[in-house]
């Protein structure tokens, strides 16, 4: 990180869909080993990447992003149908341990969408990031938290639950993944009223076996009422006959204190 440039978002990107080879993937990662802002953007953009994947309302991809994106998958999946694909052969070289088998379709095609939508967010992020200097030097524990958020997200038994709102106008959604055996959940809110300073927003996991609500993380929504929750410490092996939230004090609550106002439960048979 000597004076040059930082990796740019598309290639961080890229890296956490683990769809970059030979020099490009190698370049990333010495980029990485050296560089803590970069690895702390990646650790923002695989969080952001996972929240927005499971967001509903995506927006257009400039068309170069989309291109560049689809290009890579083809040259990942070794389609043949395309003969002018400039596919120059990989270099074949020890396979590092991240590297994957294959990037599954629908969660390739909905990280390249919410990817080209980050651009905004990202920066903002970057800014406070530098302001803050806040610069993690553990990578190893990083690599291992990424990992696991895309384990969880591939996760064929992972349940995917949708919180909606009762009764109220602006309409407020939660979309939570969670995987009880292993006891890691993603939370993404939408449309979320802003809250005074003292109130916070907290999640909870409803255990299946009527044991009391399980705090899950307390967060308050940005200026567009977006939020998200990422790999909360919860136990695991608990599963879940519902989630919800509540608006609690700032610093958050051990038992739900105020009425729900976003609730979902799995549906049966998942
Ligand atoms: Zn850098």
């Amino acid at each position: 990180m000597n004076g040059g440039a930082h990796l740019s978002q598309e290639d961080l990107a890229l890296y956490t869909m683990q769809s970059l080879r030979g020099e490009e993937l190698e370049a990333v990662r010495v980029h990485l080993t050296a560089c803590p802002e970069c690895r702390e953007e990646l650790r923002l953009i695989e969080g952001d990447l996972a929240a927005l994947a499971m967001s509903v309302d995506q927006q257009a991809v400039p068309d170069g992003a989309r291109q560049r994106f689809m290009s890579r998958i083809g040259d990942d999946a070794g389609a043949a149908s395309h003969g002018t694909q400039i596919a120059a052969p990989v270099p074949i070289q020890p396979k590092p341990a991240i590297k994957m088998t294959w990037v599954p379709w629908a969660l390739a095609a909905a990280l390249a969408i919410a990817a080209a939508g980050l651009g905004m967010k990202v920066n903002t992020l970057r800014q406070q990031l530098h302001k803050q200097t806040v610069l993690l030097a553990r990578t190893t524990e990083e690599n291992v938290h990424s990992q696991r958020v895309l384990n969880l997200l591939r996760a064929p038994s992972a349940q995917r639950v949708m919180l909606t709102a009762a009764k109220t106008k602006v309409e407020p959604t939660g979309q939570a993944i969670y995987l009880a055996e292993r006891g890691e959940l993603l939370f993404q809110g939408n449309h979320l009223k802003s809250l005074p300073e003292d109130k916070a927003y907290e999640l909870w996991v409803i255990p299946a076996n009527g044991s009391a609500p399980i705090p899950a993380g307390v967060f308050r929504p940005d200026k567009s009422g977006d939020a998200s929750v990422v790999m909360p410490p919860l136990p695991p092996g608990v599963p879940a006959k519902a989630f919800g939230v509540t608006i609690e004090r700032a610093e958050g609550s051990g038992i739900p204190t105020s009425p729900i106002i976003l609730s979902g439960a799995p549906s049966s048979g998942e």
